[in-house]
């Protein structure tokens, strides 16, 4: 794979380091846990979005843009790196937010990746749950373009073929450091949500034949559905990278097993993983993507459903900043 063939603008703080996890291996008693530090990409607080947006704003950029629009939920992480990005390369930014949650808390409104998004320059436009999201950014790009702009539209998450090389890119750079570290990984662990991080990892393992699986932890979707979302997504990227047919069905794991109530709404098993990852390790995750994501990992080892002598990799897609917009329902 020859990445430096695509538009590329350096935003993230590579590579993250890769770290095993004593304390927490020790705990559990089974498999040695290692985790890939996606969390400290760098720009507006890192997070996974960010090595998605080194593609996604060259694009932009190279289309001529002056401002790019998102979409996401009100504590949408993507969207706060987003906001940064922008900011850093002179663009203006624009984000649409779905309300999906009822009864919002305060906090929730208005802390947490809120509060960074205004920081950055951005003021949010909520709309209410269920808005076919992609319909009100193609409106609002339309009404931008009569007042003369040249809107780009990120898709949410940043989830489409350019995004995802950020995750082509991801799996060539932690098997580099596996080489170097002389570690074998057994499995890839990580939250699933919009599919690009999924299809982008599976996709850039496969084209170099790593044989390393990845397993998807879901937030939101049912199990059938976040699978083909996955997979659509990994085939065309496979196709854009030039390396079609790369990836089989069979290659795309989710467990959706982990999701509660529905998406952004806690679960007592994140609740749990994220203080004990807190406590043994001093490493903060957050409540919608990592918490659960974590916490299906914790339930998968403590079942038995990994050897003991695997080595597991967790990627850490970041999030802690949604943390100060769940303040009541942490602690
Ligand atoms: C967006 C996000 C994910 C999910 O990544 P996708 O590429 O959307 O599947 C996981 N963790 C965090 C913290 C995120 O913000």
């Amino acid at each position: 794979m020859h990445l430096a063939k695509f538009p590329r603008i350096k935003l993230a703080h590579l590579p993250t380091p890769l770290e095993f996890l004593p304390r927490l291996s020790a705990h559990l008693g089974g498999p040695d846990i290692y985790i890939k530090r996606d969390d400290c990409t760098g720009l507006g607080s890192g997070g996974n979005k960010t090595r998605k947006l080194e593609f996604l704003m060259a694009d932009a950029i190279d289309q001529n843009a002056d401002i790019v629009i998102t979409q996401g939920a009100v504590q949408s992480n993507h969207a706060r790196q987003t906001a940064a990005a922008a900011a850093k390369l002179g663009l203006e930014c624009n984000l649409l937010f779905e309300n999906r949650i009822s009864d919002p808390t305060g906090d929730y409104l208005n802390s947490g990746n809120v509060l960074l998004d205004r920081i950055y320059g951005c003021e949010p436009m909520h709309y209410p749950a269920k808005t076919d999201m992609n319909a009100a950014m193609g409106e609002h790009a339309e009404k931008l373009r009569s007042q003369g702009k040249k809107p780009y539209v990120i898709p949410g998450g940043g989830s489409n073929p350019i995004g995802a090389l950020g995750y082509v890119n991801c799996a060539l750079e932690l098997v580099h450091q596996a080489n170097e570290q002389q570690l074998r990984i057994d499995h890839v662990v990580h939250a699933t949500g919009s599919a690009g991080t999924q299809a982008g990892l599976v996709t850039g393992l496969k084209a170099m034949n790593a044989g390393i699986p990845v397993l998807g932890i879901g937030v939101n979707a049912a199990q059938a559905d976040q699978e083909q979302k996955v997979f659509d997504l990994a085939v065309q990227t496979a196709d854009y990278i030039g390396a079609p047919g790369c990836v089989d069905r069979a290659d795309v794991v989710a467990n959706c097993d982990y999701v509660g109530d529905g998406y952004g709404i806690p679960t007592e098993g994140m609740k749990d993983a994220l203080l004990l990852l807190a406590r043994l390790e001093g490493i903060l995750f957050d409540p919608v993507y990592s918490g659960k994501g974590l916490a299906g990992l914790l339930d998968l080892v403590r079942q038995g459903q990994f050897s003991s002598d695997d080595n597991i990799v967790f990627l850490h897609t970041g999030g802690s900043m949604g943390l100060f917009g769940y303040l009541e329902e942490i602690l």
